[in-house]
């Protein structure tokens, strides 16, 4: 955590930013140049290369909701910034737990999910397991980019074949029997997803309703080339001040937490 100052009196306010995607580091680049906020941002680990970070950065997991409550204490934050992925939902309901316990203020970037619109071959289920069972019994030629953890649950559907992308390789491997890995971060812009899906002979795109624009370029190619896609909803936000931009969430933390 070098240039995070240590938690004595006398201090500028300090925040705990919760991070792992784009707008958390747009977050953390606008607090980093503000000098009366002491502002930290943790990551989960989960990637090899992470981006690099503009401010003070803290890795791995703080041990459950309990342990996060005991960093909000031990560190003496004011406000807890909880920009995570919005399918990222446990370490979110840890956050709305420990912000509760320790009376520390929860601001919730709640991105907006994507909406229908015409043209869209949709299929809206709740999970994992409900998209397996949406890609019928039927062989398919499927494009999945549900994220590394979640590619176990597709091999209760070993019958169709599927093109994986993911940042990093799948620990272990990817646990499906026909497959193509695809190694690569976006984003990806529509046209490209397009000649992917062309290339590749997809029938159909299997993918979160993770919402904003970086991965929003296959639901554009699947609109214009006329895909089925099945689409996981979001799980609800779990707690906190609600925002829907990083501009309204970093005004309300100026508002809230002076710069000095
Ligand atoms: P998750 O299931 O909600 O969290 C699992 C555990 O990972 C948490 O209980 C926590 O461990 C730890 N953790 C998660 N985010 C953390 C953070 N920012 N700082 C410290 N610890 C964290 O999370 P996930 O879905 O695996 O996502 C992990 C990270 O990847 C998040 O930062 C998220 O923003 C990012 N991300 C996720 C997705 C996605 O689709 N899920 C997509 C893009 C980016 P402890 O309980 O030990 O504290």
């Amino acid at each position: 955590m070098t240039g995070w100052p240590a938690a004595d009196d006398g201090r500028p306010p300090r925040i705990l930013l919760l991070g792992g995607t784009a707008e958390a580091d747009a977050i953390a680049r606008d607090l980093s140049g503000r000098p009366g906020i002491a502002a930290l941002i943790s990551l989960a680990g989960r990637t090899a290369e992470p981006r690099p970070q503009a401010l003070p950065t803290r890795v791995g997991g703080f041990g459950g909701a309990d342990g996060l409550a005991a960093f909000l204490a031990a560190e003496r934050i004011d406000l807890l910034v909880d920009a995570t992925h919005p399918f990222a939902a446990r370490i979110s309901a840890n956050a709305a737990a420990a912000a509760a316990a320790t009376g520390v203020p929860l601001f919730r970037l709640a991105r907006p999910a994507w909406q229908a619109e015409p043209g869209d071959r949709w299929t809206v289920v709740g999970d994992n397991a409900a998209a397996v069972a949406a890609l019928g019994a039927a062989p398919r030629r499927v494009f999945l980019t549900i994220g590394r953890l979640g590619l176990a649950d597709f091999a209760a559907a070993p019958q169709h074949h599927y093109l994986v992308r993911s940042i990093d390789p799948p620990e272990g491997g990817v646990p499906l029997p026909d497959h193509r890995l695809l190694l690569a971060r976006g984003p990806f812009d529509a046209g490209a997803e397009a000649a992917l899906i062309a290339a590749e002979r997809i029938d159909v795109l299997v993918t979160k309703n993770s919402g904003g624009p970086l991965t929003y370029g296959k639901i554009v190619a699947a609109r214009r080339l006329g895909l089925p896609v099945v689409l996981v909803a979001p799980p609800p936000p779990a707690g906190g001040r609600l925002f829907t931009t990083t501009a309204g969430l970093l005004a309300a933390v100026l508002a809230a937490v002076p710069a000095g």
